[in-house]
């Protein structure tokens, strides 16, 4: 078990930083947990991220899990959570989950059986909005992916910088309203150094890289490299447009946010 985030600190872990596929073993999918003294959320839960969760912290404590949209890589392990709530150590528990309309409809459909997911999760449909969670804000903005698709800025209420994560986003432009100067940049780049092809609506490192320099963040953390593309050329395209620092995140990492890390944000091994 890691130790508790200093107080009045925002801190993110990296518990699944991979894309729909991919070759490098551990490179499981989408999941960054955000806390705040006593407050937890879960930025979307993909495919084999349960168990680092569950060695991070007790799932069944999540203030809430909040899910960017419908793709597998991106909220299939709600699965597992739910049968942890339901069955695991002191059961039965329940988590707040917000998401994109059907999620709820799409995790029964798995198992063929109107209200699996009830029976653990209180689902609530996401819209463009303002949320509280104990001592964070979720401001929840559209983006250009796939059906509903939203990104995230979380922030500790009334003060300091905060994190925006981008989900998986087709168009820069969709989340340069959401940023604030000093805000740490979570930011998928599945095509690498580019560039995306038409039919894909994704990021790449220069289209990251320009939108860091315009918005004035204070990182840039890339996440949701797609195989075959290559980790420093990726960094690479990205620092040609944006003199902060910049780093591929991997699972298991911790960053304070908000304040530069005193660690190199040097592209995972
Ligand atoms: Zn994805
Ligand atoms: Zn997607």
């Amino acid at each position: 078990m890691h130790a508790e985030p200093a107080q009045g600190a925002l801190r993110l872990d990296v518990v699944g930083a991979g894309p729909a596929y991919s070759d490098r073993p551990g490179a499981t999918g989408a999941a960054y947990l955000v806390r705040h003294e006593r407050t937890a959320i879960l930025l979307d839960l993909g495919q084999g991220s349960f168990p680092r969760l569950a060695g991070l912290l007790d799932p069944g404590i999540l203030d809430a899990v909040v899910v960017s949209h419908l793709h597998p890589d991106h909220f299939i392990d709600l699965v597992a959570l739910r049968h942890f709530l339901r069955w695991g150590p002191s059961h039965p528990r329940r988590v707040r989950v917000l998401g994109p309309a059907g999620l709820a409809e799409r995790l029964d459909c798995l198992h063929a059986e109107p209200g699996f997911c009830a029976a653990a999760l209180d689902v609530e449909t996401l819209e463009e909005e303002r949320l509280v969670v104990g001592s964070l804000q979720i401001e929840v903005g559209r983006v250009a992916h796939a059906g509903e698709s939203f990104a995230f800025r979380i922030s500790a209420i009334g003060h300091g910088p905060g994190i925006v994560y981008t989900g998986d986003c087709g168009r820069a432009d969709d989340l340069a309203p959401m940023i604030r100067p000093g805000d740490d940049l979570l930011s998928e780049v599945s095509f690498g150094p580019g560039p995306v092809p038409v039919s894909a609506a994704h990021l790449d490192g220069p289209s990251v890289g320009n939108l860091a320099n315009r918005t004035g963040v204070g990182r840039v953390l890339l996440t949701h490299l797609l195989m075959g593309f290559d980790p420093g050329e990726t960094v690479a395209s990205v620092r040609g447009r944006f003199g902060g620092a910049i780093g591929l995140v991997a699972p298991g990492d911790q960053f304070t946010l908000g304040s530069p890390s005193p660690r190199a944000l040097e592209p995972a091994p």
